[in-house]
């Protein structure tokens, strides 16, 4: 499996320091969850590690196997293995869902080792049927007019079909309701293996329930400020944050 290790990284939007040295080791075969209140710096956190063009890391490192991915452009860092499910999937109007799917694939595999016709529908319609998503999902145009749940569950559809090193999830439970959070979780405990590591960020415990984590670390103020395994993630549903805070001395 591999590696994927942030170090001390600091991050700036606009010339204001968001990340304030976070700190997070994901190795193949574990699942880790990223919690804490609203703006503490989780989505930072995710667009930091893809690239995203106005998320300025200052200082610090992040390595997949030991490789500088601050180095590598935002497809070098989806070839390299790295996949982020976003908060707000964008819509892309024109591509098909289907073929969109088959590119990501693609680019990930050696020019004349690409994926057949056949077989990638085959797994894309087993897929499709695990994720209970309808057939028709795959010739629209992605993400456009999907609704809510239908972009979470699209999302996790890309994510079991490309099969990245490691998985950036963020609040990919928002806003669904129980029966496409059990689905959703369902498909992303079949990615269970020593070759897959998740990051998976939520600001609620619930998803918890679905998918046990490795690890749970608690975000505040743009530092992983307390880390434990997932009764601190019950803990935290139980009696919220203002015990971390305490214990912290931060105040509001
Ligand atoms: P979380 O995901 O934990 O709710 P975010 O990472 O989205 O937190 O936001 C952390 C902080 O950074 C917030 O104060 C937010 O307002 C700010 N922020 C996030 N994205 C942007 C952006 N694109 N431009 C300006 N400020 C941003
Ligand atoms: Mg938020
Ligand atoms: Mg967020």
């Amino acid at each position: 499996g591999s590696t994927l290790e942030i170090k001390d990284l600091h991050v700036a939007i606009e010339g204001e320091e968001i990340l304030k040295g976070v700190d997070l080791t994901i190795k193949g075969g574990e699942f880790h969850a990223v919690m804490g209140p609203n703006g503490t710096g989780k989505s930072t956190l995710a667009s930091a590690i893809m690239g995203h063009p106005k998320y300025e890391v200052t200082q610090g490192e992040i390595l997949l196997d030991g490789k500088d991915v601050l180095e590598m452009e935002v497809d070098e860092r989806a070839l390299a293995g790295l996949f982020l499910a976003m908060q707000y999937p964008s819509e892309i109007s024109g591509v098909t869902n289907s073929d969109f799917l088959r590119s990501s694939i693609n680019a990930r595999r050696e020019e004349g080792d690409e994926i057949s016709l056949m077989k990638f529908i085959k797994e894309m319609d087993g897929t499709m049927d695990t994720l209970e998503m309808d057939k028709n999902m795959a010739q629209r145009y992605l993400n456009e007019g999907f609704s809510g749940g239908e972009k979470k569950r699209n999302e996790i559809l890309q994510l079991m079909m490309v099969k990245p090193a490691i998985a950036i999830l963020d609040e990919i439970d928002s806003g669904l309701d129980i029966d496409a959070l059990k689905v959703v979780s369902k498909g992303i405990n079949q990615m269970r293996n020593e070759s897959f590591g998740c990051l998976i960020i939520t600001h609620y415990q619930r998803l918890l329930n679905y998918i046990t984590p490795d690890k749970v670390h608690v975000m505040m103020q743009g530092r992983v400020v307390k880390s434990g395994g997932p009764e601190l993630a019950q803990r935290l549903e139980d009696e919220g944050y203002d015990w971390i805070k305490q214990e912290l001395g931060i105040e509001d």
